[in-house]
């Protein structure tokens, strides 16, 4: 019933400066195997040019020994992401959109409506053939460019990718900002609208709320949450600040709530260790604890990000 959805190996990586040598990726999605968490965010198969750090995800996919009972999945962008997915023998896709507008221009040059259209191919082809798809919706609380994302507008952009026939939405608070009783709010408005099971969480620590957010979402009844060992991953938007909450502090917090969780931290422990060495000496940053997350971002230039939002219309 609860599950961990390990995104280290793409998530993780991804945000990292270093570029991990494919042989030690394989072992650190191994490791993490044998730690337990049912899912596992392999790689992306995004044209490798857009993430070099992932542009061996073919590889690692042939190479990975697979663990009966984990899902390895992957982030697919279009036809070409998913041709080489299916080829790699994926167990579940995942798309990418967020609920701010700026947001999505800069990270896939289109608007929400128009990320849905270049999805919905993918979608239908993974359901026809029985694959799962998971959709990130980022930005769902805060942007660095829009500031405070209205949960209505969140709420909308969940209903229109279940619409779509996405399986598992995974709300994302991007830049970390979130609050509990931001979260308690959209979930008391959300849940109502859409079935609990197809919602999935995942929370940057980049302001500390990281576990606060996952215990107030599973004090509403959500069972899939996305981490990060180690808390692997910088914050995408505000270089230098921690980014994904951390795996082994999400498990520790669950299991303190009394939840049954069967993840071995020795294991996690294993994987961070084999993963360490090819890692940059910077890259694990200290929290910005009290910032307005404008104030660490690389695209803000006054004091509110708001103002970004005027300044970019
Ligand atoms: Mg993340």
């Amino acid at each position: 019933m609860l599950k961990i959805v390990e995104v280290g190996p793409r998530d993780g990586l991804q945000n990292e400066t270093a570029t991990v040598p494919t042989e030690a990726k394989v072992a650190f999605v191994d490791a993490l195997a044998a730690a337990g968490p049912g899912e596992i965010e392999v790689s992306s198969f995004v044209a490798p040019h857009r993430v070099p750090q992932l542009a061996d995800a073919d590889e690692v996919f042939r190479r990975i020994a697979r663990r009966p009972g984990v899902v390895y999945s992957a982030l697919v962008p279009n036809g070409r992401g998913f041709e080489r997915a299916l080829a790699a023998g994926i167990d579940k896709i995942a798309v990418f959109t967020a609920v701010s507008e700026t947001f999505n221009q800069h990270n896939i040059n289109t608007s929400l409506a128009g990320s849905l259209r270049r999805f919905q191919p993918v979608t239908r082809r993974a359901r026809e053939i029985g694959l799962p798809v998971r959709g990130y919706l980022s930005a769902a609380f805060w942007c660095a460019f829009e500031g405070r994302i209205p949960p209505e507008a969140t709420i909308q952009a969940v209903q229109r990718l279940v619409d779509l026939g996405v399986d598992e939405v995974a709300i994302s608070d991007t830049i970390g900002k979130a609050t509990p009783a931001q979260v308690a709010r959209l979930l008391d408005d959300l849940l109502p609208r859409v079935p609990i099971e197809r919602i999935a969480v995942h929370f940057h620590d980049t302001y500390g709320h990281g576990v606060a957010n996952v215990l107030k979402s599973y004090e509403f009844g959500i069972r899939t949450f996305d981490a990060s060992v180690g808390g692997l991953g910088g914050c995408p938007f505000a270089p230098g600040a921690s980014g994904n909450v951390a795996t082994e502090a999400v498990v520790a917090a669950l299991a303190a709530e009394g939840a049954a969780l069967a993840i071995d931290p020795e294991m996690l422990a294993e994987a961070r260790r084999l993963l360490a060495p090819f890692l940059s000496a910077d890259r694990r940053p200290q929290p910005v604890a009290d910032l307005p997350a404008c104030a660490v971002c690389d695209h803000f230039t006054d004091e509110d990000c708001c103002d970004r939002k005027t300044a970019t219309g």
